[in-house]
């Protein structure tokens, strides 16, 4: 086993055990109901094919600032907790379009083609007439080498471009150069229309196939694990039709793409398949409920 594998395998271990951890620590969770998660401030660790996640609500509910422009409409808000407009993602009744804003730190820009994985996953599930991935642009570095979930709102507040207006409802994804406070996770949803990426990590864990994943599949199976949370999975946002919740709003099913935890040899099985994993059956059902 070379060293660069080994590493890999280390990380798996460690995000196993932490997510197991974190876990057993939140039992809360698993008493919340839509409608109350808003009020609960949680925090859980996800794994997903070694592509750890973790969604961020925000302690307590802020409203509409943060969009730099000093206008006072009573905009769209886009500071609560993930999945509380999954609805206007899913359906069409107040928005027909979603814009993706993708901004990122020197040397951290998304490869194209995790973007346009995003892109079809995103055309699949909504129901919009459009779906619009602006080009990425590039940030300037934040300067650390961990960066926090009260770290990325702030450097969202700060970079931000694309609100929601009209009839587009506009998303945010920032990719920083650093690692997340716990190293393990590659992505969070820390807002209802935002996403963070650790852009070192996934780096770190990414290399050529067959000894590592390409980067291009771990950034196109991260955004659209997040996505899946802005969309209120699993039983965050949507209602769960079937039971197939576990470990936080994730789901039950080891082939979704919304599955919390894999085993190193699931993780090879899973990373090397030519495919990125899609929503499963439970949860199609879950947004197909709303969107009848
Ligand atoms: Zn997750
Ligand atoms: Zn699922």
């Amino acid at each position: 086993m070379n060293p660069e594998s080994y590493r890999m395998v280390d990380f798996l271990n460690q995000a196993v055990t932490r997510g197991t951890h974190v876990l057993h620590h939140t039992p809360e969770w698993l008493r919340l109901r839509p409608g109350l998660f808003h009020s609960v401030s949680f925090i859980f660790l996800s794994v997903l094919l070694t592509v750890s996640c973790d969604t961020q609500p925000t302690a307590s509910d802020q409203n509409g600032t943060g969009n730099g422009n000093g206008d006072d409409d009573p905009a769209y808000s886009h500071t609560r907790n993930p999945g509380m407009s999954a609805i206007d993602f899913l359906r069409n009744d107040d928005f027909t379009e979603v814009l993706v804003e993708i901004q990122y730190m020197p040397g951290y820009r998304p490869a194209d083609s995790g973007l346009d994985e995003l892109q079809a996953f995103l055309q699949d599930h909504l129901d919009k007439a459009d779906v619009i991935i602006a080009e990425p642009e590039e940030v300037p570095s934040g300067g650390q080498e961990q960066y926090s979930a009260n770290d990325v709102r702030q450097l969202e507040e700060e970079h931000r471009r694309h609100f929601t207006e009209g009839s587009t409802l506009a998303s945010y994804n920032l990719f920083v150069d650093g690692s997340y406070t716990d190293g393990n996770v590659l992505g969070i949803a820390y807002y209802n229309t935002s996403n963070a990426y650790f852009g070192a990590t996934i780096h770190d864990i990414s290399g050529s196939p067959p000894l590592n994943p390409s980067r291009e599949k771990v950034e196109g199976t991260v955004l659209r694990h997040e996505y899946g949370h802005l969309l209120g999975l699993v039983d965050n946002g949507v209602e769960m039709q079937e039971h197939h919740q576990e470990n936080g709003p994730h789901c039950t099913d080891e082939g979704c793409v919304m599955y919390h935890a894999v085993n190193t040899t699931d993780f090879f099985a899973n990373m090397f398949d030519d495919s990125i994993s899609d929503l499963d059956e439970y949860c199609l059902q879950d947004i197909h409920a709303v969107q009848e």
